[in-house]
C-alpha cells in the first residue's frame, strides 16, 4: 500500500486517480495486516486497489467523471466494493473514466484527459476508454489491481491499449447494485489485473448473488483460481471469419495467428466458426446503448444530487432542469441522450430501438449456435489497432470512435463473458490485446485459456 501510495504521487501526470484516500488506504491496510496476523487472510487481504469512478463508495466522492455528480457522496457501498473490501482489499481511491462511462478514450472524464503510460517518442497516447485511469493505473504500478465496468468494450478495449488483462464476466455474474448505470442490459463490472491468476482470484471476490440488483443470476461461485489448470487439450476454438474486417493491419493479423498457434501448441483444436450477423452488431449497440443511457440519466435534473445551474428571477423548474443538464453534461453524454431519446420516441421506436432489438437477438443466436457445435471458446482481436495518439480523434465524426468497440460491443450484447490478453507489441513497441469470448457462466474455462496466451 505505502509502495502504491508513492507511486500514486509521483506519476500525477498520468492523472489516473481523480480522488485519492490514502489515510483510509492506511487504516485498511493495518486491518488487513492483523487480519493475516489472526491467521484469517482472505483471498484480497491487502490487496490495494483502485477503484472506477463509476462505483459508489461510502462517503467517497463517486462522479462517474461528470460534473453533473459534483459534490455526491454516496450514502452507501457498492456491492463490488463491499464485496472486496470483505476479502480485505484496500481502496487507494478513485479511478478516472470517460463520463458516465461513454467513450473510448478516456477523454470526455472532467478531470482532462488520462495518459497512457506507454508511449512512443514523446507522443502521449490514450490509455482507451472508458476504463481508462483503472487500465493506466495497473499498468503504471499505481494499484495491484483495479475494478473497471464494460458496457461495450470498457474493460476490454483499455486492457489491449495498456498491456494489462480486463474480464468482463457474464451478465448478471457481478453485481450492478451500486454502480451507477449507463446502459442498465448491457453493463457489467469486472476485475483490471497484471495477470490471468489475478484476474481469477479478484473475479471470485467479486461476483456474488445479490438480492439487491434482480438481474443478479443465483448460480454458485466456483474457485477460478482452482480452473487454472493449465490443461487445455482438446478444447475447441473458434475463429470467426466475419472478424476479419476489410483494412485491419497485418500486424492484428499475424498477432491473431500467433495466438491462434500458442492454443494450438498447448492442445486446443482451432476451427473457423461463422457468426453471421457480426456487421450489424455495432449499429444495435449505438441504438440500445444510448436509449437505455436517455433513461437512466433522467434522474441528473438538478434537484436530487449533484450540479444545479444558477437561476435567474423568473425561473422555473423546467429552466433549472434544463441549464443543469446543459452544464453538468459533457458532449458525447448529451449526444447520447439526445440519439436515445430519439429512436425511444413515438414515431421511431418501431425503426429504430425494437429493430436493433430483434437484431441483438440475432446476434445472440449466432453465439448460442456457435456454441451448440460443441465451441469452448471464440478468439478475435480485442481491438482494430493499438492505443491512438491523445486528441488524435477530436474534431472527427464520433463515429470514427465508435469504430473501435468493434470487435467487443458483441459480447455485451449477447451477455457474455470476454477476455483481453496482451500477447504482443506492434512494430511502434506498444501492447496489443486478443480477446477469448467464453460459454455464459464459463468464467473458469476461459480464464484456464487466457493463460495459454500470456
Ligand atoms: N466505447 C463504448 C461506448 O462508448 C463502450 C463503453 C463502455 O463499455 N462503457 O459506449
Amino acid at each position: 500500500t505505502e509502495a502504491c501510495l508513492d507511486a500514486i504521487e509521483q506519476a500525477g501526470a498520468l492523472n489516473a486517480y481523480c480522488h485519492k484516500t490514502p489515510e483510509k488506504a492506511r487504516e485498511m491496510a493495518a486491518a488487513a495486516d492483523s487480519r493475516i496476523a489472526a491467521g484469517d487472510a482472505p483471498a484480497m487481504c491487502g490487496i490495494p486497489l483502485g477503484i472506477k469512478d463509476l462505483f459508489c463508495t461510502r462517503d467517497v466522492p463517486s462522479q462517474a467523471a461528470s460534473r453533473i455528480l459534483e459534490g455526491f457522496l454516496p450514502p452507501y457501498e457498492s456491492t463490488v466494493t463491499q464485496n472486496l473490501w470483505d476479502a480485505g482489499a484496500v481502496m487507494l481511491g478513485k479511478l478516472s473514466m470517460d463520463e458516465f462511462a461513454m467513450g473510448s478514450s478516456n477523454e470526455s472524464a472532467c478531470y482532462g484527459p488520462v495518459v497512457n503510460p506507454w508511449k512512443v517518442d514523446d507522443r502521449q497516447l490514450t490509455p482507451g476508454g472508458s476504463s481508462g485511469g483503472s487500465a493506466a493505473a495497473v499498468a503504471a504500478d499505481l494499484c495491484l489491481a483495479a475494478t473497471g465496468t464494460d458496457t461495450g468494450g470498457s474493460i476490454r478495449q483499455p486492457a489491449a491499449f495498456t498491456g494489462t488483462v480486463g474480464l468482463k464476466p457474464t451478465y448478471g455474474r457481478v453485481s450492478r447494485w451500486g454502480v451507477i448505470a449507463f446502459a442498465s442490459s448491457l453493463d457489467q463490472a469486472g476485475p483490471m489485473t497484471k495477470t490471468v491468476r489475478d484476474a481469477a482470484i479478484m473475479l471470485g471476490a467479486m461476483a456474488s448473488v445479490d438480492p439487491k440488483d434482480s438481474t443478479s443470476a443465483e448460480r454458485p461461485i466456483p474457485d477460478y483460481e482452482a480452473a487454472l489448470t493449465g490443461d487445455i487439450r482438446g478444447r475447441r476454438i473458434g475463429i470467426p471469419r466475419e472478424y476479419r474486417m476489410d483494412g485491419m493491419s497485418d500486424e492484428i493479423d499475424a498477432l491473431w495467428n500467433k495466438a491462434a498457434e500458442m492454443l494450438r501448441d498447448a492442445g486446443a483444436e482451432v476451427v473457423d466458426v461463422s457468426l453471421p450477423h457480426t456487421k450489424y452488431a455495432l449499429p444495435a449497440y449505438y441504438v440500445i446503448a444510448p436509449a437505455e443511457a436517455s433513461s437512466n440519466l433522467a434522474r441528473y435534473d438538478g434537484v436530487r444530487y449533484g450540479h444545479r445551474a444558477r437561476l435567474e428571477a423568473g425561473d422555473g423548474v423546467v429552466e433549472m432542469y434544463e441549464r443543469s443538464r446543459a452544464e453538468g453534461f459533457g458532449p458525447e453524454v448529451q449526444r447520447r441522450v439526445m440519439i436515445g431519446t430519439y429512436v425511444l420516441s413515438a414515431g421511431f421506436y418501431d425503426a429504430y430501438y425494437n429493430r436493433a432489438r430483434k437484431v441483438r437477438a440475432l446476434i445472440k443466436r449466432d453465439f448460442d449456435q456457435v456454441f451448440a457445435d460443441g465451441i469452448d471458446a471464440i478468439l478475435t482481436p480485442a481491438t482494430p489497432s493499438a492505443a491512438f495518439g491523445l486528441g488524435e480523434m477530436s474534431g472527427k465524426d464520433p463515429v470514427e470512435m465508435y469504430l473501435n468497440d468493434v470487435f467487443t460491443v458483441t459480447v455485451n450484447l449477447a451477455g457474455l463473458p470476454g477476455i483481453s490478453v496482451p500477447v504482443g507489441l506492434d512494430r511502434q513497441g506498444l501492447p496489443l490485446g486478443m480477446q477469448l469470448i467464453g460459454r455464459p457462466w464459463d468464467e473458469g474455462n476461459l480464464l484456464n485459456l487466457a493463460q495459454s496466451l500470456e
